[in-house]
């Protein structure tokens, strides 16, 4: 079987990637701990998403997938977007994230807390050449307050639109989340490029 170097640091991401590809007749493959860390400075999600593929593909002689993931909040303007990760600064952890979300969106109503996960994945070949980017979205609102323990990042603050829309991300089970997540329909958008194109 061919290998697929998944290109993450984010062990959420990576059991999430794994999860979403179980069937996929390929060999996934970790980042190696000693290959440097993308440096994401791009102004987009796709740019990031781009660098971190044919960056680490480059790096490690190895075709590889990577994403990159922004949060969308319209009340605020589509922030925090490209900067979701580091809403908060730029040391701050996913707690402090959330909890600047949620002073941010004091006082507006549930249905104006309308959002959305935007989540970019590109493929590269081993050479660092590009193959292809998709993207997946996931609809839904902002909480009024963190709800669940599962998933990672802002999960306890996000209720997706459809069928668990009373449930936040951190309270599906990872098959649920990884059905209808920004993550889940990127990546299943790229399963044919995987299988053909590497
Ligand atoms: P990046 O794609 O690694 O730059 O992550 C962007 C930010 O979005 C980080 O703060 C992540 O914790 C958060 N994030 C990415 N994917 C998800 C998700 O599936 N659920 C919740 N938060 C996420």
């Amino acid at each position: 079987m061919k290998a697929l170097l998944i290109g993450t640091k984010n062990e959420h991401k990576l059991r999430e990637i794994r999860d979403i590809l179980l069937r996929v007749p390929l060999v996934l493959q970790a980042l190696p701990a000693s290959v440097p860390e993308v440096v994401e400075d791009a102004p987009t999600l796709e740019g990031n998403a781009v660098l971190k593929a044919c960056g680490y593909a480059k790096a490690t002689g190895q075709p590889c997938l990577a994403e990159d993931t922004g949060l969308e909040v319209d009340a605020l303007d589509g922030a925090p977007g490209v900067h979701t990760a580091r809403y908060a600064g730029p040391d701050a952890d996913a707690a402090a994230n959330r909890r600047k979300l949620l002073a941010a969106l004091d006082g507006v109503p549930l249905p104006r807390r309308t959002a959305r996960f935007r989540c970019v994945a590109a493929l590269a070949r081993p050479s660092g050449e590009l193959i292809a980017t998709v993207e997946g979205v996931l609809e839904g609102r902002i909480a009024l307050a963190e709800r669940g323990a599962g998933g990672f990042g802002y999960d306890p603050l996000f209720l997706p639109t459809g069928p668990h829309d009373e449930r936040t991300l951190a309270e599906l089970s990872d098959d649920e989340k990884n059905a209808i997540s920004h993550r889940g329909r990127a990546v299943a958008a790229l399963r044919p490029k995987l299988l053909e194109s590497i």
